[in-house]
């Protein structure tokens, strides 16, 4: 395993000949008499699972089941169709090593099409070389020791409120919170610690990927980009009940801002379960649609944001509080605050945003509990000449 080779003891050879005859290092799971580095490099394996990467090359050394190679799924494994495990272990099966290419009808019999549509999507060496496993901590992909180190020191628990990294961020509260599906927690953590598969992240790494985002093929696709950024995702941030209306003119705006002043204190704590349903929601959103061909609607974006919101609430038996979430230094420009209507009311409220050269409009009509929603909203181009900015908060009631 390159990953332990390149330390340049050694060790990964003697760890792979004593220990992972046919089985994997990431699916190995014996731990008892075994050897204090082989139980330590288990014991951190699953931190290990975000920092490596294999670059395909004829596929012979690469366990298409266990081991990480698709770079643009979540830990870059596949799950593939029901059976499919039955029947095919290494992805050089699914290569056709003459003309270097997929064999695109077993790819897929045995995947998703959005497992299958990622697998296609990597580019195969002309030359039929050995794969490289990627350490993704480091620049040049080599492994050092040092960034082992860093990584891991970042992943644990509890050193996760360490000052080395994201100092002001409130880790301890995120575990803390109630009602909340903990993948959404953890999807929180993962994209705050730029972990997850996003173009530009991975273009760092693989020369072959373009960085640009690959639903408008217009920026780089960022953190801040595909959460916060875009234009159809703004809709999104203000149609839920948190009603946030992003800054995009403010370079200070940032994911990690609002998540920090949420976390901050205890009465914004539902806007941070929100954002988490919100980002999470938006990240699935655009799998699909990069994977799927599916349109990226906010509408969908917003409804299983919600789905996610709700399904813990009644395990916490909590009300659906709604949050306050201009209560933090520096948020209160950042978001509308909405409050409830009487009893038997609805209330209406109207966002309009101009960017670049379009305008968008939202619509959001709620009643006193805030659950009932109705998002209407237009995208214009507008052939600017010298348009004023337009940005109007109504709030009819
Ligand atoms: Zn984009």
């Amino acid at each position: 395993m390159e990953v332990f080779n390149s330390t340049g003891l050694m060790l990964g050879s003697i760890v792979n000949a004593k220990y992972l005859k046919l089985e994997s290092y990431w699916t190995e799971k014996k731990y008892h008499n075994v050897s204090p580095i082989w139980r330590s490099l288990c014991a951190v394996r699953s931190s290990m699972k975000e920092a490596v990467c294999w670059a395909v090359g004829t596929g012979h050394e690469i366990k298409i089941w266990s081991d990480p190679w698709v770079p643009y799924l979540p830990d870059f494994r596949v799950e593939g169709l029901p059976g499919a495990q039955r029947k095919i272990y290494r992805v050089a099966d699914l290569i056709c090593q003459h003309s270097r290419m997929w064999k695109v009808d077993l790819v897929h019999e045995y995947f998703t099409p959005h497992e299958a549509r990622a697998i296609l999507s990597i580019q195969l060496p002309m030359d039929a070389i050995a794969g490289r496993l990627l350490w993704l901590k480091t620049p040049t992909s080599q492994f050092s020791s040092k960034s082992a180190h860093t990584m891991l020191t970042q992943n644990a628990p509890s050193s996760s409120s360490s000052p080395k990294i994201n100092p002001a961020f409130h880790w301890k509260a995120l575990w803390q919170l109630q009602g909340i599906s903990p993948r959404v927690q953890i999807f929180l953590w993962r994209v705050i610690t730029n972990s997850i598969p996003l173009k530009s992240r991975l273009a760092q790494f693989v020369s072959s990927i373009d960085n640009c985002c690959p639903l408008c093929h217009f920026s780089p696709e960022t953190t801040d980009h595909l959460f916060l950024k875009r234009e159809v995702v703004q809709l999104v941030w203000f149609g839920f009940p948190i009603s946030l209306h992003v800054d995009m003119n403010n370079n200070d705006f940032t994911l990690e801002y609002i998540f920090k002043g949420w976390l901050s204190q205890p009465s914004s704590f539902e806007a941070a379960k929100m954002g988490c349903a919100i980002i999470w929601s938006i990240w699935k959103s655009r799998n699909r649609a990069v994977f799927d061909s599916w349109k990226f609607d906010p509408k969908e974006v917003i409804t299983n944001a919600l789905h996610v919101y709700n399904e813990h609430l009644v395990d916490a038996c909590i009300s659906p509080t709604l949050p306050q979430t201009n209560t933090q230094v520096g948020l209160v420009e950042a978001s509308a605050h909405w409050s409830r209507p009487p009893e038997g009311y609805i209330k209406i409220n109207v966002d309009g945003a101009t960017w670049k050269n379009s305008i968008a409009v939202g619509l959001v009509v709620r009643n006193e509990l805030g659950m009932y929603w109705l998002v209407d909203l237009s995208l214009m181009k507008i052939s600017l000449g010298r348009m004023l900015l337009l940005r109007q908060k109504q709030e009819l009631s």
